[in-house]
């Protein structure tokens, strides 16, 4: 099959998995690739045209306006599965209509379409879609690997409009420095805690069990009561510790589905029907504020018999 494909290739190192995607789609895809960085060589087969534009660091509306620029009744149009070249490929396909398609990491050619995977609820699930072209995807980390060639591809330069956003500032992420991935227990935080300073009791349980706090996201992103690395969900981190205690966490599937392959979940909740419950092998319904009081000093009174 005979397609034209446009690369965004944003940020440029991370562009191969996007080219090898081209290259799977079609043995005969003609591959343009859209680039903020001049320089870089793209000696891969099916790579024709290389566009330059001339913006160090776009901003997601350049981005986008770049790609609608260049954009010209292509078959498919691909790019690494980063925050800002999702951004601007999906803006570009409500534009033009384009169906996409995120995360892919599995494509077979199928008539005048593709067939195409990507992981759901959390990598839990694949979901196979076919698809018609033209139509737009992003594709999974190291999922394909271009083959090279020693066709040098003409280079192009464009100029980037102008930007209506403005980055105002850049804010690094405070880390606790603990690792809840590596943890072997993990005690979990919801919001059935009440205030910041009774998250000591979790802290003190965890120390105990010589574990980790981690926590449910609207402690971390609502409350910012523990920091960004504690967060437990598809949107946070994945763990798989010996035990896991959800604490005053109601048990929702974005929470669970990243913790479910814990060996033991012990679950705490006030409310006897709360989800967690069908996720636990043990459960206490009971307020916390009796239990853990009472758990730790058992356990403190284990540590010193
Ligand atoms: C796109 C998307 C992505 C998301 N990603 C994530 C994610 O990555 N991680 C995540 O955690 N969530 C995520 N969420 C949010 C998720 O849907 C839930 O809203 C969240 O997990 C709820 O947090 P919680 O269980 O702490 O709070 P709540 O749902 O409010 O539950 C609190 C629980 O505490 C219990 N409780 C209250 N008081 C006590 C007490 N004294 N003793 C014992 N129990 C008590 C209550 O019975 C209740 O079950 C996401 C949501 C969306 C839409």
């Amino acid at each position: 099959m005979d397609v034209k494909v446009l690369v965004l290739a944003y940020p440029s190192h991370s562009a191969l998995d996007a080219i090898g995607f081209a290259q799977r789609a079609s043995d005969q895809a003609s591959i343009t690739i859209l680039t903020t960085r001049g320089g870089e060589k793209y000696s891969y087969k099916g790579v024709e045209k290389v566009i330059v534009a001339n913006v160090g660091d776009p901003t997601p509306d350049q981005l986008a306006g770049l790609l609608e620029k260049t954009y010209s009744s292509h078959d498919i149009v691909v790019s690494p599965s980063t925050k800002d070249s999702t951004d601007a490929l999906a803006r570009l396909s409500a534009l033009k209509n384009l169906p996409m398609f995120t995360e892919v990491n599995q494509l077979e050619p199928k008539g005048d379409g593709l067939m195409v995977t990507r992981p759901v609820i959390a990598g839990r699930a694949y979901v196979t879609y076919y698809t018609r072209l033209p139509a737009a995807f992003t594709v999974a980390k190291k999922a394909f690997t271009p083959q090279s060639s020693d066709h040098e591809p003409v280079v192009e330069e464009l100029d980037a409009p102008p930007a209506s956003m403005v980055r105002v500032g850049v804010e690094e992420k405070k880390f606790s420095g603990v690792n809840i991935e590596e943890a072997e227990v993990v005690i979990g935080v919801g919001r059935g805690f009440r205030k910041k300073e009774d998250i000591a009791m979790a802290e003190e349980l965890a120390r105990l069990l010589n574990g980790a706090v981690g926590c449910s996201r609207p402690i971390t992103a609502d409350l910012g009561w523990l920091p960004e690395d504690a967060w437990i969900g598809i949107s946070g981190k994945r763990i798989r510790p010996k035990l896991y205690m959800p604490i005053g966490i109601s048990g929702a599937p974005q929470h669970m589905s990243a913790a479910i392959d814990s060996k033991l979940i012990i679950a705490v909740n006030k409310d006897k029907s709360a989800p967690v419950f069908q996720h636990s092998d043990y459960g206490f319904v009971i307020d916390l504020y009796k239990l853990l009081p009472a758990l730790i000093e058992k356990l403190k009174q284990r540590k010193r018999s």
